[in-house]
């Protein structure tokens, strides 16, 4: 099979003739249609972070046709459209046992991540207990992207504990911030949107925010506090986790108020515990979500309660040129390889 493969840290990807997977009784065979790319395959090409053993195949947002399955699988069967739950979950620990296993400290793996091979390839092998099947009529880009961005940002804003009339600042409107903003609308909230440009804060509005703010342009927390009469932010989702936004989305809450940390960078940011302590702030992780979220997700698009946050769409052969444009700053919403699909 055609595969993009990972051959040395800070090299383009190398597309070779890799080996078919071959499939043991558990698992699928799933013939990849559209694979999604986002920051985490940069870092995975520039050997930071995440350091998997080369030759290694990423791609953690893949969604394609299931051609074969192993003898004991039921779930299942060939022609299912599927996508994929990338943790490789123990299923035993008291976090699998409680609902919580994308907290599982005993993963065997995550795939287009580490130890598993991922989507940047025509076929791919994965434990049939992964896979979400996936109704008719969600695109074959739109189904990929629900992997990671859509099941990360449908898991904080549960995490969110948004109720009805809330207002919530949704901070970074790329792939992940692009569903954030319309699952915390479908949750009651008004949504005010942050990002550093007026074409991302305009795109922003289009997706559902109430109202956008363009931080290179506006101080956050003062804007905030205009657009809530001086009361401040329920709820700030924090989708980049720099210092300065994390600062800024403790200044925009009200007493009581809510910061969900969604993404993160080598940055600290300094707690003012009196603050903290005396107006009963909470600052709540999050991190991808569990495989009901993803199912929840699917369902949820498959209703059309969404629309797409699929920007660019790439043939397989380019991929380095797509992850290219990733790294320039080029793609408003997400990039989608074209890889099984015409
Ligand atoms: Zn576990």
């Amino acid at each position: 099979m055609k595969a993009a493969v990972l051959t040395a840290f800070g090299k383009p990807l190398v597309i070779e003739d890799a080996p078919d997977p071959s499939i043991g009784p558990d698992d699928a065979l799933v013939q990849v249609m559209t694979c999604g790319i986002d920051g985490t395959d940069l870092k995975l090409l520039d050997g930071f972070g995440y350091t998997p053993e080369l030759p290694f195949i990423m791609g953690h947002e893949p969604a394609g046709v299931v051609r074969q399955v192993g003898s004991a699988v039921t779930s299942v069967q060939p022609g299912d459209r599927v996508i994929t739950y990338n943790f490789f979950t123990c299923g035993a620990c008291p976090l699998c046992l409680t609902g919580r296993e994308q907290l599982c400290p005993q993963m065997a793996g995550v795939l287009g991540v580490r130890d598993v091979p991922g989507g940047y390839a025509e076929f791919l092998k994965i434990p049939a207990r992964q896979v979400v099947r996936l109704p008719e009529g969600i695109p074959w880009p739109d189904a990929a992207v629900l992997c990671d961005a859509g099941i990360t940002a449908f898991h904080a804003v549960d995490r969110a504990r948004l109720t009805l009339g809330e207002t919530v600042v949704i901070v970074g409107v790329g792939g992940v911030g692009s569903f954030a903003v319309q699952f915390a609308r479908l949750s009651g909230g008004r949504v005010i949107a942050v990002d550093q440009t007026e074409e991302k804060t305009a795109r922003a509005v289009d997706l559902g925010a109430d109202v956008a703010i363009n931080a290179s342009a506006q101080d956050v927390a003062a804007s905030v506090g205009q657009l809530t009469g001086g009361w401040g932010a329920d709820c700030v989702i924090d989708i980049v986790g720099k210092e300065a936004t994390l600062a800024a989305g403790m200044d925009a809450l009200c007493p009581g108020g809510r910061l969900v940390v969604v993404g993160y960078t080598p940055d600290t940011y300094p707690l003012n515990g009196k603050s903290l302590a005396q107006s009963e702030l909470e600052i709540i992780g999050t991190r991808c979500g569990r495989k009901q979220d993803l199912i929840d997700v699917v369902r949820l698009v498959a209703e059309g309660k969404t629309k797409s946050i699929v920007t660019d769409l790439y043939p397989f052969d380019q991929a380095n040129e797509a992850l290219a444009r990733l790294r320039d700053g080029k793609v408003l919403g997400r990039l989608v390889l074209q890889i099984g699909m015409p």
